[in-house]
């Protein structure tokens, strides 16, 4: 067997495992050095791990004077192992510190970082976006990805308990499903191909045989603008369910943001010092429908027009807060899959779900008959031939069913109160921005 270099050096214990009821047992613990001081004789040095803080203590005398010395040499950020003795200790802020006894630098740091790990915020997010893997470590963002991950959970755990079977769908396509202007044409041997920037089409291929489909995946759109509310590459949870229309999606929706927001609560419940302003659920979600809003707006002297996309500026102007749905838009704009509305053909079966300004999700019922979605797309100026992979599913006794995509960053961005998507993404993607 080749010896390896950790050996059998392990953690034995994670901050979160350590407090004054473990004095006198010996540990090894492992992580990032957060902070280093010392006067002569004395260093005190704080070394934080996923879970917290671990205060390391090294006295004259206490413990080998090595030890002590390449402690107080340390630089912020240097990943070791330390072993030693616990000791309770009224003085320190988690009631116990560690003796050292044997100490592993594993990696020395020796650049001074482009801003403290302590630090709530940092203004230039593009330096903090530089060295991502280090911005990470700050306990803001810590607490948004943990909560992101809780978040996840349970809305998987919501589609499980309703019977929802998890699909994946290709991310390279062929066509458009929403107007090609947003989408990235790449090389895919020797053809072009598209990054898709939505399942649309599969999964509504799919109720034909699951009925009821969820994915959480990537989509892909080439947004030409800079604005703290769009990436190139973003996050989304689809849902497409056979047999229902649009309101029973917007139950559902009510159902996944109920969860989330108690998923969230639970992680604050559970991590006291979390800054995050979340919002309050409302017992029902409004629903207000487009010909509503537009009324409202005229009445607040915006100038509008039938029709018209019912912008975020113009939202603000009349005063809607938390969460509520926009339905029945007009049927234009909207994508070919769209179904019309009975009633008023010049309506859609469609939704917003809204947070403030912020579109959260787009859902609606889509159309189930070959004819009309032909008519649809042909209406559109799109060629019907392009897409007869799609169509001719059709033909085989498509279900009515209904659906929507909700954009996860925007979700975490709502139940944190945090302000620009790029906080709540791993490693954004923007006009600006491929690395890191
Ligand atoms: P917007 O009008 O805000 O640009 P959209 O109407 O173009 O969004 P949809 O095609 O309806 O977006 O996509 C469904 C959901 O996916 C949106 O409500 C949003 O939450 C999310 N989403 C769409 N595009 C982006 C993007 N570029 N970045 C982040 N999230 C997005
Ligand atoms: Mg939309």
């Amino acid at each position: 067997m080749i010896e390896t270099e950790l050996g059998s050096l392990r953690r034995s214990h994670y901050s979160a495992e350590l407090d004054s009821s473990k004095d006198g047992t010996n540990v090894t613990v492992m992580g990032w050095v957060l902070t280093v001081r010392g006067h002569g004789n004395i260093s005190f040095v704080t070394i934080r791990d996923k879970n917290g803080d671990i205060p390391i203590v090294a006295k004259k005398g206490n413990c080998p004077d090595e030890i002590r010395e390449k402690l107080s040499s340390l630089k912020p950020h240097s990943s070791i192992s330390i072993s030693g003795i616990v000791k309770a200790s009224e003085k320190s802020p988690s009631g116990f510190e560690i003796i050292p006894s044997e100490i592993r630098v594993f990696s020395e740091v020796k650049k001074i970082p482009p801003f403290e790990p302590l630090a709530k915020t940092v203004k230039n997010i593009d330096t903090r976006l530089e060295v991502r893997p280090i911005d990470l470590r700050r306990k803001v963002l810590q607490d948004i990805f943990k909560a992101r991950s809780q978040v996840l959970t349970s809305i998987r755990d919501y589609f499980n308990e309703q019977n929802f079977t998890e699909i994946n769908t290709p991310k390279i396509i062929a066509t458009a499903t929403e107007g090609g202007a947003a989408l990235f044409p790449i090389f895919y041997y020797n053809k072009e191909a598209f990054l898709a920037q939505s399942p649309q089409l599969y999964k509504e291929q799919l109720t034909m045989s699951f009925e009821k489909v969820f994915e959480i995946a990537p989509i892909f759109r080439a947004e030409p603008s800079r604005t703290n509310r769009h990436l190139a590459e973003a996050i989304s949870i689809d849902l497409e369910e056979a047999f229902v229309d649009y309101n029973d999606v917007m139950n559902r929706i009510a159902e996944i943001i109920k969860i989330s927001l108690s998923a969230v609560n639970n992680y604050v419940n559970k991590n006291p010092e979390t800054e995050f302003i979340i919002p309050k659920m409302p017992e029902n979600i409004p629903q207000y429908s487009y010909d509503a809003l537009v009324e409202k707006m005229e009445k607040a002297g915006v100038k509008i027009e039938w029709g018209d996309d019912l912008y975020p500026t113009n939202l603000k102007k009349i005063g809607l807060e938390g969460f509520y749905f926009i339905k029945d838009w007009p049927l234009g704009p909207k994508p070919f899959y769209v179904k019309s509305s009975r009633s008023n053909p010049k309506l859609s079966e469609s939704f917003d779900l809204m947070f403030g300004d912020l579109e959260l999700s787009s859902g609606s019922t889509r159309i189930e008959k070959r004819d009309e979605l032909e008519e649809r797309m042909k209406n559109k100026g799109m060629k019907t031939d392009a897409f007869e992979y799609h169509l001719g599913a059709f033909d085989y006794g498509m279900p009515p069913h209904a659906g929507c995509g909700i954009g996860l960053e925007r979700l975490i961005m709502a139940l944190t109160g945090t302000e620009n998507i790029r906080d709540v993404t791993f490693y954004p993607r923007d006009i600006d921005r491929l690395t890191p």
